[in-house]
């Protein structure tokens, strides 16, 4: 978070600059001159490669958010989190979101992730 007066920086949780008196605002990230749409965002480590081969094979370029902390947490894990940190999203230039959209759909289905649900439903 920055301040838009002064521009000091702020840790998450402020949301004042005590200097100035105006609200943070979340500093804005150097802007791809192209709109990013998100089509694909998932944990499944069998998903995600395939994803990224249907975008690859169809040529759309994407851009994948979320790695990196994967990387971080696989290098050391000291925060006691979960070794799969997630998820991984794929983003793609918005005329390619339909195509991209269709793609994936089909991977969703031809790859049902079977969630771990609790056997014994609490009853209220
Ligand atoms: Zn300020």
């Amino acid at each position: 978070m920055i301040c838009p007066e002064c521009g000091s920086e702020y840790r998450e949780g402020f949301t004042r600059c005590c200097d100035c008196d105006v609200d943070l605002v979340v500093p804005v990230e150097s802007e791809p001159d192209a709109q990013l749409v998100k089509v694909y965002a998932g944990t499944n480590p069998a998903v995600l490669p395939l994803v990224e081969s249907l975008l690859d094979e169809a040529e759309i370029e994407f851009m994948k958010r979320g790695e990196a902390i994967q990387d971080l947490f696989a290098g050391g894990r000291l925060l006691g989190l979960n070794p799969i940190v997630g998820p991984v999203e794929f983003w793609v230039r918005s005329e390619y979101e339909d195509q991209a959209l269709e793609l994936l759909a089909g991977v969703d289905e031809s790859h049902v992730v079977e969630e771990e649900f609790e056997e014994d439903s609490p009853e209220l």
